[in-house]
């Protein structure tokens, strides 16, 4: 496994849309790992293939519900009940701030192997999957930061 460098929202690619992954292949599996080892160094809890410049829908979690999840090509399919809370993002150092967010969704995505799974996720795992989709829509934090 190799650590990756985390791309900084001055980098003109963190705007990018990322395309989906329609090949689940043994590279597919080595940029997974590698994010594993590089979102683990960096201390977060969540960390999109696009902020290592690489533009797949795919992303980790570390949720505290489900464990850490590769989440791959993420559909929100049902988002209740909002609320507003402090967010932070590896590709933005230093800063935070209150967004408002679904407090509960359920989210269909694939594992590395391409099977499709359907979960619930509440509270912080909620934020942290939406933070993460956003990323792969080209949305940072930072353009939703409640004033
Ligand atoms: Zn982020």
């Amino acid at each position: 496994m190799a650590r990756l460098t985390i791309i900084k929202q001055d980098n003109p690619l963190i705007r990018k849309h990322s395309k989906p992954v329609e090949d689940f292949s043994p590279r597919i599996h080595t940029i997974l790992d590698d994010m594993h080892e590089t979102l683990l160094h960096a201390n977060g809890i969540g960390l999109a293939a696009i902020q290592v410049g690489i533009l797949y829908r795919m992303a980790i979690v570390m949720t505290q519900e489900h464990g850490t999840l590769e989440i791959i090509n993420p559909v929100i399919k049902t988002a209740k009940r909002q609320r507003t809370d402090a967010e932070g993002c590896l590709s933005c150092p230093g800063i935070s701030g209150r967004v408002r967010r679904p407090h509960f969704i359920t989210l269909e995505y694939q594992d590395r192997h391409g099977k499709k799974h359907t979960k619930d996720f509440h509270g912080i795992d909620a934020v942290c999957c939406c933070h993460e989709i956003d990323h792969m829509d080209g949305i940072l934090f930072i353009d939703k930061i409640e004033k």
